[in-house]
């Protein structure tokens, strides 16, 4: 029987909203691993983890490295730990570099601690406790906060994932407007969607390859197979050096931070969830824009929101009216409110009780409490005090789901282009 020694390499919050990318890093490694002769197993991979997570690093993504350890295991090791040392933002205060290594298979309770790291919060402490319970050698750079992602890169099974193409910059240009010819990316998004998504948002015309930040990227195609990436990356075209690129393995656009559950009262703040509720009330714009509405069910209710950066959603989540059954999709976020990323309809309550309509045609009027209805028009009376069933005609459709806009959707949510409907 052949032994096959494998090294796991997790590394994490290496960047700043100054600068870097974890992804970046990773992929000079690589390249140190290739002209050394040491060979990597399957794709590179990017983790996203809560996205509610208090002190998240931009994105919020680890990244895990998995090679063949066979006597290259201290060379690489040097290689890791001399990158992280030279290239992450250590003038940041929010940046704390981990970096971990380990042997062999991964294990069930390794991998419960990644679904814990994407559910929930894992301090440093306990990240430090359970990965030497395990066998990590762990490596922690000021506070080494960038462990507990570390541990979950390599840990998370990945029943779903998706790939993204991240191409990079020269140095010379970071923080310079960058130079993709946007016609290019129109054509490739015509050509490879939907096996590439993400790449344009047609309702606010926003190029959603290009990131926002003075990062090494220069764009980043996400997609459900490496080919389409090749044919994508193939068709965009751009007017500036392009010193790198690297495809990565990742758990984004799964929904794998969402959680099932029956009841809204089971929900925890910082948590992820999808739960059935019906509308209490008719959604309101309130606070700069932000739109907000209750659900309940048996067990309690909860505050939904559609926040200003989701745009048009909210324009659909205003089409929602009291006695809907709906089934949300998002988190609970700082304010306990549920930031609704997609909904589907259940069931629309598509009955209004109106007034009845008076022989002569007009609309009646109340005439006071349990005194029946009066008609302003011709004088006419009736004793009736209950009103009338009408049928009304909505915009929302039954089964159907409604999504932000790809411009707010965040790196976990699922798109309705994924999902096989
Ligand atoms: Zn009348």
């Amino acid at each position: 029987m052949i032994i096959i020694n494998i090294l796991h390499i997790g590394i994490d919050d290496t960047d700043s909203p100054d600068g870097m990318c974890t992804t970046f890093l990773a992929s000079q490694i690589i390249n140190k691993f290739e002209y050394n002769g040491i060979e990597i197993i399957d794709y590179p991979r990017l983790i996203r983890l809560n996205p509610f997570a208090r002190f998240k690093t931009r994105g919020n993504g680890a990244v895990g490295l998995k090679i063949l350890n066979d006597g290259n295991g201290d060379l690489a090791k040097k290689i890791v730990l001399d990158a992280v040392e030279k290239l992450s933002m250590f003038d940041c205060d929010n940046t704390n570099p981990g970096v971990i290594f380990y042997e062999g298979e991964i294990t069930k309770e390794m991998e419960n601690y990644a679904f814990r790291a994407i559910y929930e919060f894992i301090t440093i402490e306990e990240a430090e406790e359970f990965g030497n319970s395990v066998g990590c050698e762990i490596h922690k750079f000021k506070k080494g906060r960038g462990i507990i992602g570390s541990i979950a890169a390599i840990s998370l099974p990945l029943s779903d994932c998706t790939f993204e193409l991240l191409t990079y910059r020269a140095s010379e240009n970071y923080g310079a407007k960058r130079r993709i010819d946007y016609e290019s990316v129109y054509k490739m998004d015509k050509e490879t969607f939907p096996d590439t998504f993400e790449n344009i948002d047609y309702s606010e015309d926003y190029i959603a390859i290009e990131p926002k930040t003075p990062c090494p990227v220069l764009y980043g195609i996400r997609s459900n197979t490496v080919e389409a990436l090749k044919k994508a990356g193939d068709i965009v075209q751009v007017s500036e050096p392009v010193v790198d690129w690297c495809i990565f393995k990742t758990n984004q656009h799964t929904d794998m931070h969402i959680q099932k559950t029956t009841d809204i009262s089971s929900m925890n703040q910082y948590g992820c969830y999808e739960v059935e509720g019906e509308v209490k009330n008719k959604p309101k714009i309130i606070d700069g824009g932000h739109m907000f509405f209750h659900i309940f069910d048996e067990s309690g209710e909860i505050e939904c929101g559609a926040y200003e950066p989701t745009k048009n959603f909210r324009k659909t989540v205003s089409y929602l009216r009291p006695g809907d059954i709906i089934k949300v999709y998002g988190g609970i976020g700082e304010q306990n409110t549920f930031n609704i990323e997609k909904f589907k309809v259940i069931k629309l309550n598509d009955i209004e009780y109106k007034n009845p309509i008076c022989k002569c045609g007009k609309r009646m009027t109340s005439a006071g409490k349990n005194k029946g209805f009066k008609c302003k028009k011709c004088g006419n009376k009736i004793q009736e005090n209950e009103k009338v069933p009408i049928k009304i005609t909505r915009f929302l459709k039954n089964a159907q789901f409604y999504e932000t806009p790809v411009s707010a959707r965040r790196h976990l949510s699922k798109p309705l282009c994924r999902m096989n409907l």
